[in-house]
């Protein structure tokens, strides 16, 4: 352990995506970091989000799959969850993973403390570790303690009604399920768990659900969890929960109630600021998150903050990418602004949903001039072998750049790499058009989007 008086030249508050990535940065770049962190190092994505859900939903794929088997010949069935082995499979995965960052961590010389860490002022952190209160000085202060979800007010989280963090780990597969809230972690259980046999309504208080993608992208989703047996009831607020050990019922406004054997609640997930120390030194903290200038700085010199406390998207590649470019501009390298508009956006539902940049509508808003060109995924081979249907739509600039891609469909969550690089290298669709894309792949439809925006399609009529 470092000499406890000595300071260092960056401390950080939290070890998540955005702590970690800023310390394993920092420390590249030759500074002396401590990583504080009272729970499991790698935080939500790791422990609690991005990868037991996905692990999840791998599973629900080959749930799907079983199911799908006969259709193509293949004589499989789908006979049920073994709720124990899917679990010891989804957290294999997280212990490599969380192996593999915690050496990652040890051989770059970051030093973690562990323990509640509290910022005490500009250049201070007081850290209540199991061996009493230790004191860590350094010349910047990063504060990178995420989120947690949020819930209803006046719904009591127990047995029956529980938010990701306990569904994550469900003993058995309920057979009547209510998800509260249609956002990505709403629509991304919605679906898993029908997979694993459960009927499933959504309850979402706005007009569609996943309002955050375009609105034709919203309608194919809902058509398709008709056709799987989700129903989706928009614009319905819930009104009230009752639970018991047995069952559930949610009351939802206008009369009507589902009872349930599961409650989902997903209502959005808040930012961890409270108890942290903020407000008593002085950090500026609006409706629970800490607003920051485009450089991550506060209204505190020397306290930067990063990923989900920091108003905006709520992502672990954008907290990767806040960690980063903290690390970076304080070593003098001038990094460019992390731009919420270039951060591709992956829902891993069936079909699964992948957007980067600009919707037509906020182009618009914008003042640019569109236009948008959709390519059906029921011209692309290698979607029709897969089963999906869905769509890549380019909106574009008229004569100009390729401003965002909106695609929704089984495997377009790996279309996204390419649909981020024409965004973020502002590619025009002449420029990809000419480019082979290979053939039969998933990613030949992006391809064929650009030749159709750019007036030569191929597969498709212009
Ligand atoms: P969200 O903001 O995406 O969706 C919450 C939804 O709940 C909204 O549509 C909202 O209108 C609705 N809602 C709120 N109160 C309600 C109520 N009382 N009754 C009915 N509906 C209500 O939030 P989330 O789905 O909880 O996800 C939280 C964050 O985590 C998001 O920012 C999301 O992007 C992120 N996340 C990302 C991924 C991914 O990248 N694949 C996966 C999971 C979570």
């Amino acid at each position: 352990m470092a000499d406890p008086a000595t300071p260092f030249d960056l401390v950080i508050l939290g070890a998540g995506s955005g702590g970690y990535a800023c310390a394993l940065r920092a420390a590249q770049l030759g500074m002396k970091v401590a990583l504080v962190e009272e729970d499991k190092i790698g935080g939500t994505c790791l422990h609690r989000g991005c990868i037991p859900t996905k692990a999840l939903l791998h599973a629900a794929e080959l749930a799907d799959g079983a199911r799908a088997g006969a259709a193509h010949g293949i004589l499989t069935t789908f006979d049920g969850v073994d709720t124990a082995a899917l679990h010891a499979r989804k957290d294999k995965v997280i212990g490599q993973l969380h192996k593999g960052l915690t050496g990652l961590i040890g051989q770059a010389g970051i030093e973690v403390v562990r323990g509640r860490g509290r910022l005490v002022d500009a250049g201070t952190v007081s850290v209540d570790t199991a061996e009493g209160v230790r004191t860590v000085s350094a010349k910047t202060v990063v504060l990178a303690t995420g989120s947690y979800a949020r819930t209803i007010p006046g719904v009591e989280l127990g047995p029956r009604v529980m938010t990701s963090d306990q569904a994550m780990d469900l003993e058995t597969i309920p057979q009547r399920v209510a998800v509260l809230g249609g956002g990505v972690i709403g629509v991304e259980f919605a679906s898993m768990l029908r997979s694993f046999g459960a009927e499933v309504t959504v309850v979402e208080a706005l007009d569609r659900i996943v309002a955050a993608e375009e609105p034709s992208i919203s309608k194919h989703l809902t058509r398709e969890f008709k056709k799987r047996g989700i129903t989706a009831k928009t614009s319905t607020r819930v009104a009230s929960v009752e639970a018991d050990e047995h069952r559930a019922v949610v009351h939802l406004e206008g009369g009507d109630a589902l009872e349930v054997d599961l409650v989902l609640v997903a209502v959005g997930r808040g930012p961890r600021s409270e108890g942290i120390g903020l407000v008593e030194a002085g950090v500026a903290v609006e409706r629970g998150f800490v607003p920051t200038d485009e450089r991550l700085r506060t209204n505190v010199e020397g306290v930067r903050a990063v990923g989900d406390l920091v108003p905006g998207l709520q992502l672990a590649h954008r907290g990767f990418a806040h960690g980063i470019f903290v690390a970076e501009d304080l070593a003098g390298l001038d990094p460019a602004p992390v731009d919420d508009v270039t951060i591709p956006k992956v829902t891993y539902c069936d079909p699964e949903i992948a957007s980067v940049g600009l919707s037509a509508d906020a182009a618009k808003g914008a003042g640019r001039d569109v236009e948008t060109a959709t390519y059906p995924l029921g011209g692309n081979g290698r979607s029709i072998i897969r089963g999906t249907t869905g769509s890549v739509t380019l909106v574009r600039e008229k004569d100009g750049p390729v401003l965002g891609v909106h695609m929704i469909g089984l495997g377009v969550s790996e279309l996204i790499s390419e649909a981020q690089l024409a965004v973020g290298w502002e590619a025009h669709p002449e420029d990809i058009a000419p480019l082979v894309h290979a053939h039969p792949s998933q990613g030949e439809a992006f391809g064929e989007a650009a030749m159709l925006a750019a007036g030569r399609p191929l597969h498709a009529h212009a």
